[in-house]
């Protein structure tokens, strides 16, 4: 359960990051209560299927009041400099990839978000055909 660290400490930098952690939490939980569901429907495994689906159902409920609590955290709109889309950052981050392009971005002295990978150091503009 990666995601479940990545939440744990704390090591998502963009809002879409903590959701994406967060949506792979949730996916393999909605999978268990399926199969809880299904398990409910043949009679012998009724016994099983409902703490199953209780459980899965109390773990959900837990990443989502969990996620909400996260978001809470101060954050904010950083452009990223490589392909100019927002990306909603949290305070505290010194760096992180953009939510867009996946590229290193980190900030520099005086707050400015800069490339980390030296790639615009020599100032040839990206364009939309580079990936
Ligand atoms: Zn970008």
């Amino acid at each position: 359960m990666k995601a479940v660290s990545v939440i744990w400490r704390k090591e998502f930098a963009t809002i879409r990051q903590l959701e994406r952690s967060c949506y792979g939490l949730l996916k393999p939980l909605g999978v268990v209560m399926g199969v809880g569901f299904l398990m409910f429907l043949m009679a012998p495994l009724v016994l099983l299927a409902v703490p199953l689906m209780v459980l899965s159902g109390i773990l959900m409920f837990g990443v989502f009041v969990w996620m909400i609590h996260l978001q809470k955290a101060p954050r904010r709109e950083i452009r990223c400099p490589y392909c100019d889309n927002a990306n909603s950052v949290f305070v505290g981050v010194s760096e992180f990839d953009c939510d867009f392009c996946q590229r290193p971005i980190h900030f520099n002295e005086q707050g400015t978000p800069m490339p980390a990978d030296g790639s615009l150091d020599d100032a040839k503009p990206t364009s939309v055909w580079e990936s």
